[in-house]
């Protein structure tokens, strides 16, 4: 039988949106040409925040994200654990609102000034992105798709969840990629995170602890596009993070990542009637903060599609 949706893209933000207009009772399939770990989402860190994602919404989308994430986060088959840590800056700001605590110049690294405490969401990509695949009960059909219209054959409403990939598929010349690098250690017995906090830097420090594997960053490259990790790059990655951990100049390297995160002015949250039944909905460009923003995302597209589907034009 043909899907009432067709979700177009199986990084978090397609599998979140799918999960959403399922639970409406709708047939929902998802067609994607790399899935899991080929994916950007795979490589993220992933640590809950609204790093490099510009819309009006992203605080509302994040605030969503962070109670979910929280919840899931009881049931470790998910891959995210709430995880208490310190961001701190090199340079005097003022400490956000949702700070817990403040951290005294003495307490932080060398070369930090200002430091705040807070818990947040930590989720281990890869696991939590086979968890989301193991929710979803409908079709999951591995393809390219080479233009919007093509999908129409397949569903009346689709959902382009194409991350960068929109760039081609949209056209959308507005998205570029910024490429981030991570180093993934043994981890040498952290359980809490530290993050630089930074104006736009091409180069910034992070530890997120996962369990056994400690992620060490980062990096911001726009129109970077390689995909193989570069060695200076994450040499001076495992330098900056030894600053602050002396223990991880000598924990073993168990792999390096690479993601390019789909960067756009603004995320394109938006709904195009294109007549004769035919309604598309785009969900792509959430840069830095793809896995914190795809619940508040999700639940966004699935009451569009709800607003259509119980409105006077049903098709
Ligand atoms: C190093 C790094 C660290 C990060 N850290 C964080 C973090 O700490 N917190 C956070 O919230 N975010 C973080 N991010 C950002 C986050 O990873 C992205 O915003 C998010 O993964 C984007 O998800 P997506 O589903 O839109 O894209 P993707 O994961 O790229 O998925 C896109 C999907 O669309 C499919 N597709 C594309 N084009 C087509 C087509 N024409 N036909 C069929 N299928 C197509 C692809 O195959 C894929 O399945 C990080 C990113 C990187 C690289």
């Amino acid at each position: 039988m043909k899907p009432d949706v067709l979700v177009i893209g199986a990084g978090v933000v397609g599998l979140t949106t799918a999960l959403r207009l399922a639970e409406q009772g709708l047939r929902v399939r998802i067609r994607a040409d790399t899935v899991q770990r080929d994916t950007t989402s795979a490589a993220a860190g992933a640590i809950w925040g609204a790093e490099l994602a510009e819309h009006p919404d992203v605080r509302r989308w994040t605030a969503t994200g962070f109670a979910i994430q929280s919840r899931l986060a009881e049931d470790p088959a998910t891959g995210v654990r709430v995880t208490p840590g310190v961001e701190a800056s090199r340079t005097p700001v003022a400490v956000p609102d949702w700070a817990t605590a403040t951290v005294g110049a003495a307490e932080l690294p060398p070369g930090f000034v200002t430091g705040w405490r807070y818990e947040a969401p930590v989720t281990d990509m890869p696991v939590h992105l086979a968890w989301l695949a193991g929710q979803f009960a409908g079709e999951v059909i591995p393809g390219r798709v080479e233009r919007l219209a093509d999908a129409f054959a397949e569903a009346p409403i689709v959902v382009n969840c194409t991350g960068l990939g929109a760039r081609e598929l949209g056209p959308d010349p507005s998205m570029r990629a910024c490429r981030g690098q991570l180093v993934a250690v043994r981890n040498p017995g952290l359980d809490t995170f530290f993050l630089e906090y930074t104006d736009f830097v091409e180069e910034m420090t992070y530890l997120i602890p996962q369990g056994p594997v400690l992620l060490l960053g980062g990096c911001a490259f726009f129109d970077d596009e390689r995909l193989d990790p570069d060695p200076a790059v994450a040499a001076r990655i495992v330098e900056r993070c030894a600053a602050v951990h002396p223990a991880v100049a000598d924990a073993e390297v168990i792999e390096h990542r690479v993601g390019l995160r789909p960067m756009r002015p603004t995320v394109r949250l938006e709904h195009e009637d294109l007549g004769d039944g035919r309604h598309l909905i785009h969900n792509y460009g959430h840069g830095g903060a793809g896995v914190s923003t795809s619940w508040g995302c999700a639940g966004d597209v699935a009451e569009i599609v709800s607003g259509l589907l119980s409105g006077p034009a049903r098709p």
